[in-house]
């Protein structure tokens, strides 16, 4: 094994390893990049995540040497170390006492690897992928209709239609530039409708043609009328099962049947219409019913593996198909094989000489850290994810991996909450420094290449995956030379066993030197040896008859509200990378819990709540939106231990799980809201990165300029409180400049040294403090005089416009500067202050601001 990194300063073709769009990048070792105009996905364009990723190569916090034990080792002791742990819970527990969790983050070529090892050499179905809270439930509705787990449409299918409708897709902000192809197709074809299916108003709204507000839970409902609807104008089919799906139980939507009616007469009357589902289907207990629900109506209708028409899943994660295709879900086998056709069994097992293949499906994730609560599991390996956070009922999670005798975490980052519980620590290769491929939505492959040199001792996961195989006696089944050599043997896997009634085949690429697999363009499956790569699939297909269930946990008394949990338009996952990005952390700066305003009777705006389920708890800062669906509260997935350890919402969610998809309900937690009263609110401003523990709530925030904002709460004196966190900043030749009257509850302070800021303390008895984003500004400047000190601990600038929210983080416009403009258009906004004109992904924040702006008489 080889570094591969070219050592030119050209810019190299690589893949964004954010979300499923799965866009193009063209990146150079200095950290500059762009969008790569020439690939399929994206075809330049890139989103505030994606334009912000040379801001994340340089992070701290890199694992950067093998550990065991919290002591750094050397790989063969690391290694070593991990194979013991593994042969140890095999003698004892047999091969259902080992386990890997592994991650839509890794490449499709580390993916084989942990999947081969797992299934074809441990012997054991106990490998899950975080890709299991992501879409699940699609791969389920995908295998009841198909027989297999295929997507027949691609994204110029969206751009094609007539028709429009996002079901549990809040696209504008978890896939953004999928959202600006939409958007762009909609304004060049002005008649083209789109519908919005969701509880909430989300920014995917602005410039819809119809949002749906549906029941939480609803989709199944809404979906089966539509079904029967479309049977009644005389949509017909030859597709088995179509009188059970008539006959399935419909529910009720919760719609007003005016826009019900408007829906079910435009869905049938376009004959090019697609149905786009992702989180907000998947996540729940009826997930792989939703998307079977979606699936029968463009069957019914024959709105399938045409132009411009199909229902189409897209994944959260980069490489989330790449897992699904090598078989890292636990009910799935390499290559789309499957244990239920044994002939394909037989095959994968000669292939890979692995006469110990798994003889069946392993737990699925929930499950999986279920039997490690309960001592079943002896060794766990976690690659790449952080199920400390991610995980439903998240503390019952922390204490199973805490039971786990060998638990293993192999990541880039130290910064994890998981990676913290581990024992063995590795240090694995991160994006700009891995060599592989990926695939997307799509189903397009592309390859992620690497511009940046290995740091420390950190390796690719394949080859750490090898080295654990070889110390375990199968040197020769993991031999590879590098990810080329895998990705043959990935692309062989899928030519096992035919013919065969499967359309997933790579065989086309199973000979790539490793030349050509240097310099692969983007493409598509299926790629049969003999034939051109893929486009739409028209799959044989099934009804599925799907009757309406209602969410595992119903409200009660005790917990009214339905919590509902998600992304943010600039954070990824547990905010590893994204968290650490000034600009990115600027638009939603703090753990927000959102409520309707009639849901808040009793509650302060802006004040801290705490977010009770049956399972746990969060507390956060208490937002008040009017889009919110009553009865209903939404709360962002992102925070973790090293940001906010008491916002971490999946402490509270329930992990109830759809039983067909094992895919758990993460959008509907029965919850309640409480006060969490505090003594008092504060801020700090500090040259370095504090401890989050220094108050009883904090919220922690990099700043530009290598300032960490603290938010802070706390129940002690006040008075305390202030000179206690004075006193964790205070440096030698410093002196305070204090504003504080204890009888109103004031205490500001500044730290100055030779007219230089070096920390800002603020505390008040309210949750409202003065607006801060303006002052880690301050403490660039050499000589802060007597009128800015004054203004300072005023928190008002001096000069310049008042502190307003940051909407435009690319080109950092306030909320302020946009209403400044005085109305128009967004593109009108845009040519005044430049908002909208970078990535593009704050638009619909734009038009949102706009429609609340009072028209002039
Ligand atoms: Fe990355 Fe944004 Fe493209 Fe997703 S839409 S792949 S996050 S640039």
């Amino acid at each position: 094994m080889t570094e591969t990194c070219s050592s030119e300063p050209r810019p190299v073709r690589t893949t964004c390893p954010y979300c499923g769009v799965g866009c193009g990048v063209l990146a150079a070792p200095d950290g500059t990049l762009r969008g790569d105009p020439e690939h399929p996905a994206n075809r330049g364009r890139l989103c505030s995540k994606g334009t912000a990723l040379g801001e994340t190569l340089d992070q701290p916090g890199r694992l950067l040497h093998p550990e065991v034990a919290g002591q750094r080792a050397s790989w063969d002791a690391a290694l070593d170390a991990v194979a013991e742990g593994f042969r140890r819970a095999l003698a004892q527990h047999g091969p259902q006492g080992v386990a890997l969790y592994v991650s839509g983050q890794l490449l499709t070529e580390d993916y084989y690897a942990a999947n081969k090892l797992a299934k074809g050499f441990l012997g054991t179905g106990n490998i899950d992928s975080n890709s299991r809270l992501c879409m699940a439930s699609a791969v389920a509705g995908h295998r009841r209709a198909f027989g297999e787990d295929l997507v027949p449409g691609v994204y110029e299918d969206l751009e094609l239609a007539d028709l429009v409708v996002l079901v549990g897709s809040n696209l504008a902000w978890c896939h953004p530039v999928l959202f600006q192809r939409l958007q762009a197709a909609k304004a060049s074809r002005p008649g083209m409708r789109l519908v919005v299916i969701d509880p909430r108003r989300t920014a995917t709204c602005e410039g819809a043609d119809l949002h749906l507000p549906i029941a939480p839970g609803a989709d199944v409902a809404l979906f089966n009328t539509l079904l029967r609807h479309l049977h009644a104008r005389g949509f017909r089919s030859t597709a088995p099962g179509l009188d059970a799906a008539l006959t399935a139980a419909a529910g009720e939507t919760g719609l007003d049947p005016a826009l019900l009616a408007t829906f079910l007469d435009w869905f049938a009357q376009t004959p090019r219409t697609v149905t786009l589902f992702s989180q907000g289907t998947n996540q729940s207990s009826a997930g792989a019913d939703k998307a079977n629900a979606i699936i029968n109506c463009h069957l019914l209708s024959g709105r399938i593996g045409r132009p411009g028409a199909g229902p189409f899943s897209v994944t959260g994660q980069p490489n989330a198909m790449g897992g699904r295709e090598v078989g890292a879900l636990a009910n799935m086998l390499a290559g789309h094989l499957d244990w239920d056709r044994p002939a394909e069994v037989t095959a994968l097992r000669a292939f890979w000489r692995a006469p110990s293949l798994a003889t069946g499906p392993g737990p699925t994730a929930v499950e999986l850290f279920r039997a490690a609560g309960e001592g079943r599991i002896g060794a766990l390996w976690v690659m790449a994810t952080n199920p400390a956070v991610s995980l439903p009922d998240s503390e019952a999670v922390r204490a199973a991996m805490a039971r786990v005798p060998c638990l293993v975490a192999s990541d880039c980052t130290r910064d994890s909450d998981t990676v913290a519980l581990a024992r063995i620590r590795l240090p694995a290769l991160g994006w700009g420094e891995k060599d592989g491929t990926v695939t997307n939505s799509e189903r397009v492959i592309s390859r992620q290449r690497p511009f940046r040199r290995w740091p420390g001792e950190a390796r690719p996961d394949w080859w750490i995956v090898a080295q654990v195989a070889a110390r375990l006696g199968w040197a020769e089944a993991f031999a590879w030379d590098g990810p080329a050599a895998i990705f043959r043997e990935h692309a062989a896997v899928t030519a096992l066993a035919r013919p065969a009634p499967r359309a997933f085949d790579l065989s086309g690429l199973a000979g790539l030197d490793d030349a050509a697999y240097a310099g692969m363009a983007p493409i598509r499956w299926p790629v049969p040896r003999q034939g051109e790569a893929g486009g739409r699939l028209a799959p044989a297909a099934r009804f599925v008859p799907t009757p309406f269930r209602p969410p595992a946990h119903a409200t009660d008394a005790a917990f009214p509200l339905r919590l509902n949990t998600g992304r943010l338009r600039d954070q990824w996952h547990s905010m590893t990378r994204t968290g650490l990005v000034p600009r990115l952390m600027a638009h939603h700066p703090e753990p927000t819990a959102s409520l309707h305003p009639e849901d808040a009777a009793g509650l302060q705006p802006g004040g801290l709540v705490r977010v009770e389920s049956r399972w746990g708890s969060a507390v956060l800062r208490l937002k008040l939106e009017a889009g919110q669906a009553r009865g209903s509260l939404f709360i962002p997935m992102h925070w973790t231990d090293r940001f906010a350890p008491a916002a971490r919402v999946n402490a509270a969610v329930n992990p109830a799980v759809d039983p067909v998809s094992g895919q758990p309900e993460l959008k509907h937690t029965p919850v309640r809201v409480v006060p969490a009263p505090m003594a008092w609110h504060g801020f700090l401003l500090a040259r370095r990165r504090l401890a989050p523990e220094i108050a009883d709530w904090a919220a922690l925030l990099p700043a530009e300029g290598g300032i960490w904002r603290h938010e802070l709460a706390g129940t002690d004196r006040p008075a305390e409180a202030f000179a206690r966190l004075r006193s964790l900043v205070a440096e030698p030749g410093a002196a305070w400049v204090v504003l504080e009257d204890a009888a109103i509850g004031l205490h500001r302070a500044a730290l100055l040294r030779e007219g230089r800021l070096l920390a800002a303390l603020f505390l008040g008895r309210e949750p409202e403090l003065p607006p801060r984003d303006w002052l880690p500004g301050l403490f660039g400047q050499t000589a802060i005089g007597l009128e800015a000190r004054r203004s300072l601990l005023a928190g008002v600038p001096a000069d310049g416009p008042p502190p307003s929210p940051t909407i435009c983080v690319c080109h950092g416009v306030s909320a302020a500067s946009i209403l400044g403009c005085g109305g128009g258009d967004v593109a009108a906004v845009g040519a005044a202050t430049g908002a909208g004109t970078g990535c593009g992904s704050c638009k619909p924040e734009i038009a949102a601001l706009l429609a609340r702006m009072p028209v002039p008489a």
